[in-house]
């Protein structure tokens, strides 16, 4: 269906390690006697970062009182926490058992989480140029950190005694499925190397780290620094809302009077859509798609070289050809070419859709008598018109029974029939918050009562917050030290609107909402015992929040949630059934700018680095691809944050069409289904089988028992309209 605009929750990449059972206390006491030191009791105290979550639910963070001078000494201090944990683990002179060792690393490393969770918010939620000052200080040592732990050499040999033990006397499923993946983690990041070549290894994942924050901090510069201001005569096609939010960020920024566009995809995309300015279109979107390209000192195309060059170096050290190999060895597609056969499969018919809707588009402009070849700036703007005249689907009418509040309370049902769950808003006051318009509900088994977790709203844009959408956790669900109940966020970048006015929005923003919940609702359904089993496979973890889409346009949620904010009406039949018309329509566009990326991921991370140089392997590349001319990647390389700002999405972009084929699917057993989307014996497998044990089980196997069977690539062709060869 939609590709998402957004970078999932963040993957840190810091390796998660685990702990001996020695109190933290214990620590402190030994650490205070060394003089290198730099933890006491007293830091421990007055460091909130540091500090346990007391309070109700299981303790909560503490994020009214964050003091961000503070970060940097816990996340030093969190590192040498969890490196004393782990020498002490490997340090263990009794033979290494599941409990002693791989137990313990599960349960090392608790104060960094909580610092983690803090981090995260000063990082995405509430950045400032001190907190990214910070950060590209810290990155290069929490880099240092997690090799240390993947090095420890120690400690691997206690890792593969367990791992080999296991071979010959399995454990438990899940247990056994734990020591798997601790075992190949550490062979994935070098544990088997030699000292020089471990040595090389860590410098390589330092340099590295220091880049990528470099790379986000320069995209991050160009979305700050390259805003349009336009003037009273220059809004025609502009809708109100977009008008009136305009003015205020001009006035925030010191240009009262003016209307301001700023440089990111939630001002960039409407303003390209509706406004009547070709020449403002044009420069609205050369300044978005130049972002780290303008050869500047915040161009980013020599950092890209350089990580390519040492992700190579680095799997060559372990014995891979190239970077996307190691990679998706332990993703569920597993090898490069069985992503690149799925992304060849649905390129030709993506390009040809775009040439079927740049001719739809054309006709449109010279009926207008436009006087105009449609270039990239005009796409989504005659996207629209074709969209009116030929769907007659109105944006602006849609959204007017798409209020976010409404939303809300829509996926709060959907919850509530397919996983069971109640959400109840906490009392104001009882859960801190890092900022006012930050909202919290409880949520708890509609049945039992019993407490799953909370659930944290961050819905509006301000500056200093990432751009797009995510979802993330505090705390995460395990039962192997006792029942931990879930923090969960969900944060979206609406424009705040007047107070007492709702906020209206559109079709895509709508599902981006349900899409994110998925992610929530997915951290809320974990049944696993241990942390690792938490950990999200990345080309399968989008497929749950994916499929939750689906429930957007159900019956049972338009009658009720999708009720127009004047008149309290239900969207009108005819509208659904424009919108669901509509929905193949635009798919050449939607699917060639993100295959484009997707391809040009892989690609890269293919082609031989030794002396690439991004700028012409990009244009080469899209030569080869036949890329249509009157579009653009969606995320161009040199602000290709996925792949770029971390390791998270490096070839790994595709991952969200391989889910999206099995969103596909699945969607087709819920149409199939004699409940539909709501059917009780579906959606427990469901719940079952995809939700509840996140990583517990093989994402291909999980799949198979909710489905009997793979899933299949015509699904996901039929779902977008294209031809599909019987
Ligand atoms: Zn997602």
């Amino acid at each position: 269906m939609r590709i998402k605009p957004i970078l999932s929750k963040i993957n840190t990449n810091f390796w998660k390690v685990g702990i001996l059972s020695l109190t933290v206390l214990t620590f402190l006491i030994s650490w205070q006697q060394s003089d290198k030191s730099i933890i006491n009791i007293k830091q421990m105290e007055e460091n909130v970062f540091l500090q346990k979550w007391t309070g109700p639910y299981g303790g909560i963070p503490a994020f009214d009182k964050m003091n961000i001078e503070d970060l940097e000494s816990a996340v030093i201090a969190g590192m040498e926490l969890n490196l004393a944990e782990i020498e002490a683990i490997a340090n263990n002179t009794e033979e290494p058992t599941f409990e002693n060792t791989i137990v313990a690393m599960e349960k090392s490393g608790k104060v960094l989480d909580r610092v983690f969770a803090y981090y995260g918010i000063l990082r995405s939620n509430m950045s400032t140029p001190e907190s990214r000052k910070i950060q590209a200080g810290l990155a290069p040592k929490l880099s240092e950190y997690s090799s240390k732990i993947s090095q420890n050499e120690k400690l691997f040999q206690r890792v593969k005694v367990v791992y080999s033990n296991s071979l010959k006397t399995p454990l438990e499923a899940d247990q056994q499925r734990v020591v798997e993946l601790t075992y190949k983690g550490f062979e994935m990041q070098g544990a088997e190397l030699d000292e020089a070549k471990k040595n090389r290894y860590a410098e390589i994942n330092k340099e590295l780290s220091t880049l990528y924050t470099k790379f986000s901090n320069h995209v991050l510069h160009d979305e700050e620094n390259y805003v349009t201001y336009l003037t009273k005569d220059q809004l025609s096609g502009l809708s109100d809302s977009f008008v009136k939010s305009a003015a205020k960020i001009a006035e925030d920024k010191d240009h009262k009077g003016y209307y301001a566009v700023t440089n990111t995809r939630s001002s960039m995309a409407p303003f390209l859509t509706y406004s009547n300015e070709r020449e403002l279109r044009m420069q609205v979107w050369t300044n978005y798609y130049a972002r780290g390209d303008n050869g500047d000192e915040f161009d980013n195309n020599n950092i890209i070289a350089e990580i390519l060059k040492l992700r190579r170096e680095r799997v060559e050290l372990l014995g891979y050809k190239n970077y996307a190999e190691w990679r998706l060895q332990d993703r569920m597609a597993k090898t490069p070419e069985n992503a690149m056969k799925l992304m060849n499969a649905v390129w030709p018919a993506a390009i040809a859709r775009v040439q079927e809707e740049v001719a739809d588009m054309q006709n449109v402009a010279n009926a207008n008598k436009d006087n105009l070849t449609i270039e990239p700036w005009d796409y989504r703007y005659y996207a629209e018109k074709v969209r009116k005249k030929k769907y007659d689907l109105n944006s602006e009418e849609v959204k007017q029974y798409l209020q976010l509040d409404k939303l809300r309370e829509a996926m709060f049902y959907v919850a509530g029939r397919l996983f069971n769950f109640s959400f109840k808003p906490v009392q104001k006051g009882t859960v801190p918050v890092f900022q006012e318009d930050v909202k919290v509900w409880e949520v708890t088994d509609k049945d039992t009562g019993e407490l799953i977790g909370l659930w944290y709203l961050d819905p509006y844009a301000r500056t200093g917050k990432r751009s797009g959408a995510w979802a993330t956790t505090y705390r995460s669900h395990t039962t192997f030290d006792g029942n931990k109940t879930v923090l969960a966020s969900n944060n979206s970048n609406f424009v705040k609107p007047a107070p007492g006015e709702p906020v209206l929005v559109s079709w895509d923003d709508a599902s981006t909402f349900f899409h994110e919940f998925g992610h929530a609702l997915h951290f809320f359904s974990s049944k696993v015992r241990y942390p690792t089993l938490n950990g999200g496979v990345r080309d399968y973890t989008e497929f749950q929040s994916q499929l939750l889409e689906r429930w957007l346009p159900t019956d049972e949620v338009i009658n009720t949630y999708l009720v127009h904010y004047k008149t309290g009406k239900p969207m009108p039949k005819s509208l659904v059934a424009k919108i669901k018309k509509a929905a193949t329509f635009n798919q050449g566009f939607a699917t060639t700018e993100y295959l484009a990326s997707a391809l040009m991921d892989m690609k890269l991370h293919l082609a031989d680095p030794t002396n690439i140089n991004i700028d012409a392997f990009e244009k080469e590349t899209l030569k080869e691809l036949n890329m249509p001319k009157e579009l653009v990647m969606r995320h161009r390389t040199p602000q290709f944050g996925h792949v770029f700002s971390g390791e998270g999405y490096a070839t790994a972009y595709y991952g969200y069409m391989w889910a999206d084929v099995l969103t596909a699917d699945a969607a087709e057993a819920f149409q199939e289904a004699p409940g539909g989307f709501y059917d009780k014996e579906l959606s427990d497998k469901l719940v079952k089988y995809l939700f509840s044990p996140r990583n517990s089980v093989d994402p291909a196997e999980a799949y198979r028992k909710f489905r009997g069977r793979d899933a299949k690539i015509e699904a996901l062709m039929r779902d977008r309209g294209f031809p599909v060869k019987e």
